[in-house]
């Protein structure tokens, strides 16, 4: 996989990928744009390697 997390910027994507090695991973990512931001969190994944964003919601999902 190579698109990183470029699924954050789509809308109607509801899971937002994480390579496993841009572990630990944390949102907003530095590409968040500003109106986005929110603390620093880093994102505890499950057993099924999904995450979701205490602050803003949004759900990741490892590659
Ligand atoms: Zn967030």
């Amino acid at each position: 996989m190579a698109t990183g997390i470029d699924g954050f910027h789509q809308k109607h994507v509801s899971f937002s990928m994480v390579e496993v090695g841009d572990l630990p991973a944390h949102c907003p990512p530095k590409e968040a744009q500003k109106w986005n931001m929110h603390p620093k969190v880093f994102l505890q994944f499950d057993g099924k390697g999904r995450a979701s964003c205490p602050y803003c919601g949004t759900k990741y999902e490892l590659a």
